[in-house]
């Protein structure tokens, strides 16, 4: 394990571009604790779609978050999304919640909700977080920031072979629509966008492989803490 001073880790970038491998192998490295904060936003989606909420109706979308608790557990050596009691963590990977879920994101009550609970649960630092806002906006004195990117017809590749693994039946081109539909809400959104900040370190991962884009965040990490505790 690599020792530092209890710190926020921030990894943000575009969709599928290895965000929340990066950001567990970190925290397997640290001793960390690593939060998928899109998944949070992926939860939120599916309880609007299973229970018929209208996403435009903004006083049903907020009395409905009163009624959405989300939680991370450890089950069998995973990280599992919990959304009220229920291990949802493959049902939001489907293209049925990927298809709404940056609409969702877009809403400003959805998004200060979720910021609070990520909040809550960085409170004491030692997390490694992933997302589009999270050096921006809900940890901007993180004390390590990386941006991560790769060019898009690797990232569809490498998710659909991610989807295609777990036996989804979705083709190259739904995989490349998403991608580019969610990259384009995602950047140009009022609401915290996703921006890269001067304080990330950016990566563009199209050509590492995983243990040479650890390598390199962890050299990143190293050295700052040189400088956080100097
Ligand atoms: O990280 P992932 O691709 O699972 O996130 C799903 C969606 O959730 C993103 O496309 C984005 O719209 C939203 N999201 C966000 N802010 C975050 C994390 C995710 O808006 N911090």
């Amino acid at each position: 394990m690599t020792e530092i001073e209890d710190s926020v880790v921030a990894i943000d970038g575009f969709s599928s571009c290895g965000k929340s491998t990066l950001a567990k192998e970190l925290a397997r490295e640290l001793g960390y604790r690593f939060i998928d904060s899109g998944a949070m936003y992926r939860a939120c989606t599916l309880y609007f779609l299973d229970n018929n909420i209208d996403i435009d109706d903004i006083a049903a979308v907020t009395k409905a978050l009163d009624n959405i608790h989300i939680e991370f557990q450890n089950i069998d050596g995973h990280n599992a999304t919990i959304l009220n009691g229920k291990n949802i963590t493959s049902e939001i990977r489907s293209l049925r919640v990927a298809n709404q879920v940056s609409e969702v994101a877009t809403i400003k009550v959805v998004r200060q909700q979720m910021v609070k609970l990520q909040h809550a649960m960085g409170a004491q630092k030692r997390i490694v977080m992933d997302g589009r806002d999270i050096g921006s906006v809900v940890f901007p004195e993180a004390e390590h920031k990386f941006f991560i990117t790769a060019d898009v017809d690797v990232r569809v590749q490498r998710r659909h072979n991610e989807l295609t693994t777990k036996g989804r039946n979705v083709t190259m081109q739904d995989v490349k629509e998403n991608l580019e539909h969610r990259d384009h809400i995602d950047s140009t959104r009022e609401e915290s966008p996703l921006t890269q900040t001067p304080s990330h370190i950016l990566i563009d991962n199209s050509y590492l492989t995983r243990a040479e884009q650890l390598m390199i965040a962890l050299k990143h990490i190293k050295s700052k803490n040189k400088t956080l505790v100097a």
